[in-house]
């Protein structure tokens, strides 16, 4: 490509700018994408000396980041390990995380000017702005020369000699060495990404693990649902497939009018996309009292009863748990009559109590939509990309960041980690 004297049309075009002159040695990247991944590549490669463009189809970049962690923006995680990511290969985060770690990334941050703050290893902006992270981002692109294209949605990639020709819609194309695609998946869509980088990597010969809608809210075929809704506990969430546990977390439970919500909640979510296939009965248990054996509980509810012995059963509950879920925890566990004294309470009674609220189970019927998820699980197979590069075995030229492969991670701050070491990746290699 170079030495190619290249056409470029209108240069007063909403500010794209052209691309490539005659004998112009200077590596020319386009990151596609100017969210947190595309972001951090296109600054990367620009401090390798390339020549970089970030064409972003929002009117602004990094509208996701804004909206993360409830405006505060729970970047990274001390915690980060392997564990906490998942994919059909998630295995292939290892070496990208090894490369640019919790560590990496509080300096890249700081060296920004930007301080953090720790709650329970996870990691905030001192400001508690998510809008903190988005300017040093930018200050730094600004810093570094990266120009930056919005309205620019990419519509097609074409390889093109040893380098690319891209497709903009309403604007003139664009001709560069190298590409990087950071669309990110199909999450919250209403924050730009609706996961049309899925058809560019596949026009570029990439295979698609089919994505699916992750960290969201969970449904539930339950009577009592509406009068629940409201109701927060902490509790412990389980998965369970045909008797088989998938995963549990412990948290704050929040009842919702279709189901569940809450951080435990959304943890949990990945195994219920994973297993959705028609006629597999997937049950969610909840124990409420997750620090307490079914033992102690039960002799609690004793004390309790005998310490009240004319009251009602259902005040006997009063204080002990949520008063929206006393007549329903006793429904669930047979009692009909719950007006009766405790004085008649059987035993049996009570350890029937014990076990529903030590294993609480409900129907999954699925997830909320992608309008609610947090991340996609799915995504680019990463098995066509070099894990220390970042770039596509198929098309040389080709890198990838961000949430468009098929590695998601747990909630607290470990996909904007894999954003940023994605991008650190993408963007050092491909600026060389
Ligand atoms: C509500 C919410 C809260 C979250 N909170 C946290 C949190 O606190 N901590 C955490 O670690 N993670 C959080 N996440 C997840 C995290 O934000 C994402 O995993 C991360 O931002 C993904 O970054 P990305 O750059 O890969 O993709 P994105 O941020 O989605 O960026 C992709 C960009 O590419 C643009 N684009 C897409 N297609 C094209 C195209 N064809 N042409 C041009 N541009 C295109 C999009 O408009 C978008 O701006 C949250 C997510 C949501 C939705």
């Amino acid at each position: 490509m170079d030495g190619i004297l290249l056409l470029k049309s209108n240069m007063s075009d909403k500010g794209v700018v052209c691309l490539r002159a005659a004998m112009d040695k200077e590596t020319k990247i386009t990151v596609i994408g100017g969210g947190a991944s595309g972001m951090t590549a296109a600054i990367f490669a620009a401090r390798k000396g390339a020549k970089v463009t970030v064409l972003e189809q929002l009117p602004k970049v990094g509208r996701k980041i804004l909206a993360t962690g409830n405006g505060r923006c729970n970047f990274t995680n001390r915690n980060i390990d392997i564990s906490k990511y998942h994919g059909k290969k998630a295995k292939f985060a290892y070496s990208v995380l090894s490369r640019f770690g919790f560590l990496d990334t509080i300096s890249f941050f700081e060296d920004l000017g930007l301080h953090y703050t720790e709650e329970d290893g996870r990691i905030y902006p001192a400001s508690l702005q998510a809008s903190s992270v988005l300017d040093v981002l930018r200050y730094e692109m600004e810093h570094l020369g990266v120009e930056e294209v919005c309205d620019a949605k990419v519509d097609e990639i074409k390889k093109d000699g040893r380098g690319f020709l891209l497709r903009i819609k309403g604007k003139s194309p664009i001709i560069c060495d190298k590409i990087i695609i950071a669309t990110g998946g199909k999450a919250n869509p209403g924050l730009g990404s609706k996961g049309s980088g899925y058809g560019l990597a596949k026009s570029l010969g990439h295979k698609i693990v089919e994505p699916f809608p992750s960290l969201v809210q969970i449904k539930l075929e339950y009577p009592y649902l509406k009068r629940m809704a409201g109701v927060r506990l902490t509790g412990r969430a389980s998965v369970i497939k045909e008797g088989k546990l998938l995963r549990e977390d412990i948290g704050e439970i929040q009842f919702t009018e279709y189901g569940v919500s809450g951080i435990p909640i959304l943890q949990l979510s990945r195994q219920i996309g994973e297993h959705k296939e028609p006629d597999v009965n997937l049950v969610l248990n909840i124990d409420m009292f997750p620090y307490i054996s079914k033992e102690d509980l039960l002799q609690l509810l004793i004390k309790r009863c005998n310490l009240r012995k004319d009251k009602p059963l259902d005040i006997s509950f009063i204080g002990l748990i949520n008063k929206k879920l006393i007549n329903v925890i006793l429904n669930e566990s047979g009692i009909t009559e719950v007006r009766i004294p405790c004085s008649r309470v059987s035993k049996e009674q009570l350890i029937n109590i014990a076990n529903v609220m030590k294993s609480w189970s409900f129907k999954i019927i699925g997830t909320k939509s992608w309008s609610e998820a947090q991340v996609t699980a799915g995504g680019v197979d990463v098995t066509d990309i070099d894990n220390k590069t970042l770039e596509s075995k198929i098309t040389q030229g080709l890198y990838f960041a961000g949430e468009i492969m098929d590695i998601d991670g747990d909630c607290g701050g470990y996909n904007l980690q894999w954003a940023w070491a994605t991008g650190y990746s993408a963007g050092t290699n491909s600026g060389v």
